[in-house]
């Protein structure tokens, strides 16, 4: 029996922070995150999720976050 086991990236999902400045240009409402998760799959069935990569990028200084470089606020923002 063969078995396909493997990762397996999940759906990508973006929001736009609103209420939170930019830790560079000081700008409100610029900072987009992207969150995506890889999850390990067995016959293309997801079993459990491996972990969530997540940076942040703003649209006005054009600087991207990494999750390490998040603020509080923006971990606040993107939990709510
Ligand atoms: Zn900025």
């Amino acid at each position: 029996m063969i078995l396909f086991f493997g990762t397996k990236t999940g759906k990508k999902q973006t929001k736009t922070l609103n209420t939170v400045s930019c830790p560079y240009c000081a700008q409100k409402g610029t900072l987009m995150t992207v969150s995506q998760s890889n999850y390990v799959h067995l016959f293309w069935i997801p079993i459990f999720k491996l972990k969530t990569s997540k940076f942040a990028e703003c649209s006005h200084c054009k600087r991207g976050f990494y999750e390490e470089e998040f603020t509080p606020g923006m971990e606040k923002g993107l939990n709510r």
